[in-house]
Order: structure tokens, then sequence, then C-alpha cells
């Protein structure tokens, strides 16, 4: 996703604004390919999966690629999204 675009994302549970990003990969053209977005409202965190922001509702996540997403960058993610994120964390 383009860097610009955290200016008009906002959290589709709670609409809070604006979200917290954490780049892990970019691209040329400030393009964030990996990375993770993150609501301080309601606790719940968005991956950023091949330069798409995942932002859905709690009943249309996918838990098992979540708890993947969480293990792959666990070692770049703050310790409160990994072991306290919402919905579900490691
Ligand atoms: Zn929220």
């Amino acid at each position: 996703m383009q860097r610009k675009l955290l200016d008009i994302l906002a959290c589709p549970i709670d609409k809070h604004y604006p979200l917290g990003l954490l780049e892990f990969s970019l691209r040329e053209g400030d393009v964030i390919v990996d990375g993770v977005l993150t609501c301080s409202e309601c606790g719940r965190y968005y991956p950023i999966i091949d330069e798409i922001p995942v932002m859905l509702p709690d009943n249309l996540r996918n838990r098992k690629e979540d708890l993947g997403f969480l293990e792959r960058w666990s070692s770049k993610l703050p310790d409160g999204v990994v072991h306290g994120g919402k919905p579900w964390s490691l």
C-alpha cells in the first residue's frame, strides 16, 4: 500500500483514526509490501500482505492466517501485538 493511504484509513470496527503503521518491507516508490496497521482504540491489528492492507471485521478474518502472520513477523512486531493483539494473538 502507498504510505499516504494511511491518511484515509480508519479502523473498520470503531472508526478510530489514524491507525498506527509498522513497515517490514518496502519497494520503490514508498510502497509498503509487508507491514501491519494497529488500532490504539480497540487493540486490533491489520496485516499488510503483498501490498494489501487486510482490514476485515472479526467474523471474516482467517484466524490461522492471522496467527501465521504473527509468527512470521514476531521479531518485528511489538510484544503487545504478538501476545495481546485482537482478535487473537500467540
Ligand atoms: Zn479499532
